[in-house]
């Protein structure tokens, strides 16, 4: 898959580094690409300095959250080309050492 996107052609690998990249120089946290299971659909970030969590201690997942998943959501829909679910399965304010977001775009 490779897609044109703000006038380049990006390969599925670059267009998945711009969410990381764009979420980034919003200043949402420091994102990362930690895997992409391309058979599966799946794309794991990592995210330190992540903005929500910082301000959040000891508070998990009912807590005050949606600003980031909400982000990936649109993001990661704008490269896709299709809906996808995002869910966040590491946290950081609670004190795991960054927190982890999966986004599935293939059912
Ligand atoms: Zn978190």
């Amino acid at each position: 898959m490779s897609k044109t996107l703000k006038g380049m052609e990006l390969s599925e690998e670059e267009l998945i580094k711009y969410i990381a990249d764009a979420l980034t120089v919003k200043g949402y946290g420091k994102f990362e690409v930690k895997e992409i299971r391309e058979s599966e659909g799946i794309v794991i970030f990592s995210v330190t300095e992540n903005i929500e969590c910082s301000t959040l201690k000891e508070l998990k997942e009912n807590a005050w959250k949606g600003l980031i998943v909400g982000m990936l959501e649109e993001l990661a829909k704008e490269v896709f080309g299709r809906e996808v679910k995002v869910k966040e399965v590491m946290y950081k304010c609670i004190k795991q050492p960054y927190c982890e977001y999966i986004v599935k775009y293939k059912e």
